[in-house]
């Protein structure tokens, strides 16, 4: 896969490589756009980016209250990346009290559709975002521009084990698709794609992947480990995959070296987060990230806000260079990392050498199956407004639900929060609510929004 071709096109006027349609088409002059940036030194990536921010800011001064109120010192023509890192951070806590002050009341028409969602984000603060027609075309982009790092065969079957809340795709059967699906149906004619929720007890997706022995397998690294530790346990085989690719959590070099020796297979991570779409990509050639310059920038900054030195551990702070509608500009996003060398593989995109996302364990029902947890946070804020929560499991059958909130919740209120919680758990367990004025990170630095304390054998 590494050229970019289509097999699907009809159009025989159009010298290839072709796309069907013109949302294939608009990725296809991406797609060839970020191939030639990717290899742009530091300063041409920079000298880009700086164009992007003055748009940017220029733009959400005249149209967002909270930036117009931010930045009414700020001098966009006089501005440069050194001047940009003294910016004040937007933090969770202020992206969620100025949430609907930071979105621009107008969005450029050339940027096409806004749609909202809403999400617990890294910090367990829930947050409306609003995303534009750009940010899902540039979305897209790069995760073409993954396969085409790793060289995926799409021909080939692919499987995915990940978490839905709403109880689709649960085992023994999943769901089945004729294709990869979006984008990269527009550009191959690729093999069947398959899905299974990771609710579904770990045997019986031992069971799943035995009958549909997919080449490449996408899943979170925790029920990877578990599905690893079970094919250990009871001494059988997981499918021979070409590569595994891991979504959603904290991959460590233990977990990338399991995969090696056991699996004799390759782990493929990448940085993402809902606020921000793609951060950084992992690199074809190396176990590091690379960050997706053309699309965000990452700084890594110390409790003080200065910047850290290369391998220092610090915040990471994006900024999203293409969303007009919900403007992050130096958002906090409650992640850890560290920049490493430039990478020898030539791209000049900066290198992410750590991330240390969020570890989000995995809840134990009492019928001795585990999986990721939902809580209905949606539902429970038509109830009332929730300033940050958190869950954890103490004991096989009980479970806090921690609360910051403005006021207590009446006994009603806490009955209502208590059944949507179970239902979206899908035990009834025993709830008691607790009320917080803050909830601490863990020790390594991070917010987990669901803990259990069971030991995870
Ligand atoms: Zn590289």
């Amino acid at each position: 896969m590494s050229e970019y071709q289509s097999t699907k096109s009809t159009i025989d006027a159009v010298p290839k490589p072709l796309v069907e349609n013109s949302n294939g088409a608009a990725l296809y002059g991406l797609l060839q756009q970020l191939n030639t940036s990717q290899f742009w030194t530091a300063e041409q990536l920079a000298k880009g980016q700086l164009q992007q921010l003055k748009n940017l800011l220029s733009y959400v001064i005249l149209h967002s209250p909270y930036y117009k109120n931010q930045f009414s010192d700020l001098d966009v023509n006089s501005l440069d990346l050194a001047l940009f890192t003294k910016l004040p951070v937007l933090s969770r806590s202020s992206l969620q009290a100025n949430n609907d002050s930071i979105d621009c009341t107008v969005v450029p028409a050339a940027h096409g559709k806004v749609t909202e969602s809403m999400t617990s984000g890294s910090t367990g603060a829930p947050v409306e975002l609003r995303a534009t027609g750009l940010t899902a075309t540039i979305w897209n982009a790069i995760n073409m521009r993954e396969h085409i790092w790793h060289k995926r065969d799409a021909t080939q079957t692919s499987a995915s084990i990940r978490w839905s809340a709403n109880q689709t795709g649960m085992a023994p059967e999943g769901t089945h698709f004729n294709d990869w699906g979006s984008p990269i149906n527009q550009f191959y004619q690729t093999g069947r794609s398959h899905y299974l929720n990771s609710g579904s007890d770990i045997s019986a997706q031992i069971k799943w992947l035995q009958q549909l022995q997919p080449s490449y397998l996408m899943t979170h690294p925790s029920n990877l480990r578990a599905l690893i530790d079970e094919s250990l346990r009871r001494d059988i085989e997981l499918p021979p995959f070409k590569e595994v690719r891991c979504v959603g959590e904290n991959v460590t070099a233990q977990l990338r070296q399991t995969v090696r020796s056991q699996l004799n297979s390759s782990l493929v991570d990448f940085y993402s987060s809902e606020e921000t779409g793609y951060v950084a990509l992992q690199c074809p050639l190396l176990d590091h990230y690379h960050v997706q310059s053309e699309s965000v920038i990452v700084e890594i900054v110390r409790d003080d806000g200065s910047a850290c030195n290369l391998h220092e551990p610090g915040r990471i702070l994006i900024t999203s260079l293409r969303n007009y509608a919900t403007p992050l500009i130096r958002y906090e996003i409650g992640d850890y990392g560290e920049f490493g060398e430039p990478c020898d593989c030539g791209r000049g995109l900066p290198v992410l050498s750590r991330i240390n996302g969020r570890v989000r364990n995995m809840l134990h029902l009492p019928s001795g199956n585990k999986s990721w947890p939902n809580f209905g946070f949606r539902k429970m804020m038509e109830i009332t407004p929730l300033r940050q929560f958190q869950v954890v499991q103490h004991e096989l059958e009980k479970i806090e639900l921690k609360l910051v909130v403005d006021e207590k919740l009446s006994p009603q209120q806490e009955a209502q929060v208590k059944k949507i919680l179970c239902d979206n758990l899908g035990y009834p367990f025993t709830v008691n609510i607790s009320y917080h004025s803050f909830l601490a990170r863990s020790s390594g630095g991070k917010f987990e929004d669901f803990i259990s304390l069971i030991e995870h054998g």
